[in-house]
């Protein structure tokens, strides 16, 4: 994978370069925020592995700014702090996964084997999913609800296909990670909470009604209410 790896800290950035290179993967580097927003809008990655705390541009505005410009490259976004709200400002700011500091390498790895499983299970399956008043164009990469455009960051587009494909079924949260995400986030489980929010939002902003149920205890469903 051409991965782009932005983080300040140089310890840090040799060990992770090594083991890219070791995995076969094509690292580009970049130190500052800014730079390295430049270079993501300018060329294509199938990655990019982004620190929280860089100079120039923050990794949070970093993620923001492309995701507001339509890019939708994957983001694993890198944070020192383990708080929930951390994490959370990294989901809110359009990064696809994180990973909390000190990590091992081998974790980082397994996080880009996911983006790349989930690239191909992207390109596998084409056409229309619809349900009701909500649909969502596989090959266009488009989501609407009725006349209204949806823009969706890749995570969300995930779960929402996983739901259209899966109409009426309850979905457990294992079912879903597992989908999704290719693993378990165990205790930070409420990272997917937080997805369904963020995609209800915006599956909901023209005033529509709920279509993505709470199944207590177990998980959620794509049905009216
Ligand atoms: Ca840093």
């Amino acid at each position: 994978m051409r991965v782009l790896f932005v983080e300040d800290d140089p310890a840090v950035r040799g060990a992770v370069e090594r083991a890219l290179r070791a995995a076969g993967h094509d690292p580009e580097l970049a130190v500052r925020g800014d730079k390295a927003l430049e270079v993501a809008l300018d060329n294509p990655f199938d990655a990019i592995v982004l620190d929280l705390g860089l100079p120039g541009l923050d990794g949070l505005e970093v993620c923001r700014r492309l995701r507001q410009a339509g890019n939708r490259v994957p983001v694993l976004m890198l944070t020192a702090r383990a708080a929930v709200a951390d994490r959370v400002e990294g989901l809110d700011a359009g990064a696809d996964d994180y990973l909390v500091k000190p990590f091992a390498l081998d974790e980082l790895l397994a996080r880009l084997r996911t983006f790349e499983r989930r690239a191909q299970t992207n390109g596998a399956t084409r056409g229309a999913l619809q349900f009701e008043d909500l649909v969502l164009d596989r090959d266009a990469m488009e989501c609407r609800r009725g006349e209204r455009s949806i823009q969706l960051t890749r995570t969300e587009y995930l779960l929402l296909e996983l739901f259209l494909t899966n109409p009426r079924k309850v979905l457990s949260r294992d079912v879903i990670f597992d989908r999704v995400w290719g693993y378990d986030f165990g205790p930070d489980s409420n990272s997917l909470d937080v997805y369904i929010g963020y995609l209800r939002r915006k599956l909901e902003a023209g005033g529509e009604p709920r279509v993505i149920q709470t199944v207590r205890g177990v998980g959620y469903v794509l049905k009216d209410a």
